[in-house]
């Protein structure tokens, strides 16, 4: 039997176990998924490679610590952060599937992101994400954050690197700003991320309904509550919604696909995340 695992803290109420175990059950894997709240993550991937653990997934307060222990990807190196460690090298390989979460979530809804102008609505974690990802297929993407200066830090790390991992002459063009550049860029925009917290506690929305509009495609990293007031706004304005279950799942289907070398059952795992949300 095979162990995969989560490293996190806290990681009680995490989403991945049901998911990758439905995953297993579907491709008759015969696996496990556990969960670890370590003191210190760098250490426990070193552990884990020892004992033959076959893959990790790594959320917050690690996804930066566990760079210590693992040969990051080009992604992972990029977006600084990793979320996902591959045991078949040594060292281990640290990857970043939420990158792969938020192009795979788009293209399941049909939306193509070369050539647009992106804007990205938060500087943490899954802004930084978003931002690379958006940043493979866009001509710009802007990052408009509540603290400006996380969001010139973001755009000043992922914008001196090349941006295009599959070809193309060109990179997209990063700007950052402050929440209030929102006005004028989402008129102009074919593509949103709420990459914020807003609309997780209380039923509100990082950007103002008057601004969104029938040819945006939007994204909303938040997952609980599933239909947030952005993506309800958003669904009255005419434009593409995606709500934050289609990145959760994606970046859980690209790390079963890189830990198992096969093509996950996106189906079985998109029914149990679902039934546990
Ligand atoms: P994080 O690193 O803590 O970043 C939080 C972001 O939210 C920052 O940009 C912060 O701005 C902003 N923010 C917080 N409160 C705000 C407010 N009242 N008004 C405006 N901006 C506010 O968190 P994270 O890890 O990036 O996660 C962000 C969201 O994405 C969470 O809801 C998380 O669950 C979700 N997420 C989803 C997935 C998925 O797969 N669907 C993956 C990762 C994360 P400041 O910089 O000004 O503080």
């Amino acid at each position: 039997m095979d162990v995969y695992g989560l490293l996190g803290s806290p990681v009680e109420h995490s989403l991945s176990p049901p998911m990758h175990e439905a995953g297993y059950e579907a491709a008759g894997i015969d696996a496990r998924y556990v969960t670890f709240e370590p003191d210190d993550a760098a250490e426990a991937v070193r552990g884990a490679a020892a004992l033959g653990v076959a893959g990790l997934n790594v959320t917050v307060p690690f996804k930066r610590d566990v760079m210590a222990a693992v040969e990051p990807t080009e992604r992972a190196a990029r977006v600084g952060a990793v979320n996902t460690v591959d045991f078949t090298t040594s060292p281990p390989t640290g990857d970043n599937t939420d990158v792969a979460g938020v192009l795979r979530a788009f293209d399941h809804h049909g939306v193509s992101l070369d050539g647009t102008t992106a804007v990205v609505v938060g500087a943490g974690g899954a802004g930084r994400a978003a931002t690379a990802a958006l940043a493979e297929h866009a001509d710009s993407v802007r990052v408009a954050n509540r603290t400006v200066s996380r969001a010139h830090d973001l755009v000043a790390d992922l914008g001196e690197e090349e941006t295009r991992v599959d070809g193309g002459d060109d990179t997209a063009t990063l700007s950052a700003g402050g929440l209030d550049r929102l006005e004028e860029w989402v008129p102009a925009a074919d593509v949103l991320v709420n990459a914020t917290t807003v609309g997780m506690e209380s039923d509100e929305t990082p950007v103002p309904a008057e601004l969104l509009h029938d040819g945006l495609a939007v994204l909303d990293a938040v997952y609980t509550p599933l239909e947030t007031r952005l993506l309800r706004e958003a669904d009255a304005a005419g434009a593409t919604t995606v709500d934050g279950a289609w990145m959760l799942l994606y970046q859980g289907v690209e790390a079963f696909e890189r830990w198992t070398g096969r093509d996950a059952p996106v189906a079985a795992m998109n029914e149990t995340l679902r039934e546990e949300l």
